[in-house]
């Protein structure tokens, strides 16, 4: 198989619009994972609820997910690969309460303050 070229791989990591604009705290607010692989040697990894309320991302949740791609690069030592493809992943923890706007972002509110990070810092 050929080896990809730069616009196939720009192709292939092109987030649709509604997906590029949406922030990290967004994506926890609706129990979604979102999972980066690399297109040069295949690793994946997913940022789940823990890892957005973790130490290393929780500066970066009122990040798109447009602006967390670019930033992403391939852990895989000798690979340093940019711009991997993400998919968002119903999380397995849906929360069947908060199923109504207000419910999601009083929940998502909670956990942030759970979490030691302050909402307006994420811009909620
Ligand atoms: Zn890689």
């Amino acid at each position: 198989m050929p080896e990809p070229s730069e616009s196939d791989r720009r192709k292939a990591a092109q987030l649709p619009a509604a997906v590029a604009d949406m922030r990290l705290v967004d994506c926890l607010a609706q129990g979604l994972d979102v999972r980066f692989q690399c297109q040069y040697c295949g690793m994946e990894r997913t940022w789940t609820r823990q890892d957005f309320l973790g130490r290393r991302l929780r500066g970066r949740l009122a990040w798109t997910l447009a602006r967390s791609q670019a930033s992403v690069f391939c852990p895989q030592r000798g690979c340093g690969g940019h711009r991997p493809v993400v998919r968002l992943m119903k999380g397995g923890y849906h929360d069947d309460h908060a199923d109504t706007p207000e419910a999601r972002r009083t929940h998502v509110v909670t956990m942030l303050l759970d979490a030691g990070v302050l909402p307006e810092e994420v811009g909620l």
